[in-house]
């Protein structure tokens, strides 16, 4: 859509509002997060790490030595040989080492507050209930399970357990997600009437990720979920209804059981649309949001580090954050309040409800009610 620059001063004074509003919209979880951190506990709550593949080894556990107020306390894996190398890289004594099948033994274990379940899709709910059944807290990673009657399986074991249960949304801990929120929804640019999104990477070899039984899809699962979230939080609400459209599979021995690229749109009740495009075969990763008098865009939209994004008047410019140690921070602080988290298991059973809409349209080719 053709746009008319800005003059100079109305640009800067646009931007200066822009990153004001961020703030003032973020104020609520940012400052009492930031209160939380400036006096922190005499114990830091002690997370436990159910699964050390690649997100784990890569990302939570180092973020677990820069949180302020929990720490890494033990691990859940099913490698003794990967258990005896973490337990010497962070310090774990032997009895906060478990495997699957004693990981219900946490319930006697005081010095484990939360279980982040970090293993493959369809494992996450069985993992989860067993966190909670052991009186522990839960973060799970997304996409939270493979179905909503997993999802519900998961909320009903938390609140009986009387503990909290979060998601591992990320981007809520990045300002980004906050921007694109506030534009859209204050209305700057006028009444949001379009979002975009792509996310996609190659995957080569066939894993559990390619799996239904593991994975509970393809790249939609996985990296399609971003963008719902990205689109349902720019949007304030949940889509109404959905189409979606697989192309064809190019390596049918790696996709013999899931989608390898697919298509989607979200209708959202004031009419806005977001196409979605997701890839195991391709490689982009941005956003983007108009309203009838501008837009905004993000690209890197979903990275760990290095968002970018900009307006219709010029670039935004973002803090880097480190998402999942605020993240997890943010849940620490939300046990010590007694409040619930900003990414409850709620909004993971709403995206599992989005998604199984997305896999009835693009298997009966309709529009189908989310
Ligand atoms: P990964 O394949 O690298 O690791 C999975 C781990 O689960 C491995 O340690 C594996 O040994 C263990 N596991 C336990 N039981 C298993 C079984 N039956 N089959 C296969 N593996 C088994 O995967 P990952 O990239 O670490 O992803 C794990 C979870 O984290 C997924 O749910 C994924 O969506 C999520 N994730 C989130 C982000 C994010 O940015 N929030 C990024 C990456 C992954």
């Amino acid at each position: 859509m053709p746009t008319r620059p800005a003059p100079a001063t109305s640009r800067r004074e646009f931007l200066r509002r822009v990153s004001l509003g961020a703030a003032l919209l973020g104020t609520a979880n940012w400052t009492r997060l930031a209160a939380a951190i400036a006096e922190p506990p005499q114990r830091k709550l002690g997370v436990v790490l159910v699964g050390l593949g690649g997100y784990s080894s890569g990302q939570l556990g180092p973020a677990l030595r820069e949180t302020k107020l929990c720490r890494l306390a033990g691990v859940v894996t099913g490698s003794p040989a990967k258990a005896a190398r973490w337990a010497k890289d962070y310090g774990l004594p032997a009895n906060c080492l478990y495997n699957y099948e004693t990981m219900e033994r946490m319930a006697d274990n005081p010095a484990i507050d939360i279980v982040y379940v970090v293993t493959p899709n369809g494992l996450h709910a069985e993992h989860a209930i067993h966190a909670a059944r052991a009186g522990k807290h839960v973060i799970c990673e997304k996409p939270m399970a493979n179905t909503v009657a997993e999802c519900d399986a998961m909320i009903a074991a938390c609140r009986a357990a009387g503990r909290k249960l979060a998601i591992g949304y990320r981007q809520h801990y990045h300002s980004s997600l906050v921007d694109l929120a506030l534009l859209a929804q204050n209305k700057r640019f006028g009444d949001l009437m379009k979002m975009s999104g792509g996310f996609a990477f190659r995957t080569w070899d066939k894993t559990w990720r390619q799996t239904r039984k593991l994975g509970g899809g393809g790249p939609l699962m996985d990296l399609g979920i971003y963008i719902i979230q990205e689109a349902c939080v720019t949007a304030g609400a949940t889509p109404v209804a959905v189409t979606a459209k697989a192309d064809p599979v190019t390596r049918p021995k790696v996709f013999d059981e899931v989608e390898e690229t697919l298509h989607f749109t979200l209708e959202f009740p004031n009419g806005a649309q977001c196409e979605g495009r997701t890839s195991y075969n391709q490689s982009y990763n941005h956003f983007r949001a108009e309203g009838a008098n501008g837009w905004i865009e993000l690209e890197p939209a979903f990275a760990y580090h290095g968002i970018s994004g900009r307006t219709n008047h010029g670039p935004l410019r973002f803090p880097d954050v480190n998402q999942q140690a605020a993240q997890m921070d943010d849940f620490a602080a939300c046990i010590l309040e007694n409040r619930e988290s900003t990414v409850p298991g709620e909004m993971g059973r709403r995206d599992l409800q989005i998604i199984e809409a997305t896999y009835r349209a693009m298997r009966s080719g309709q529009r189908e009610a989310v």
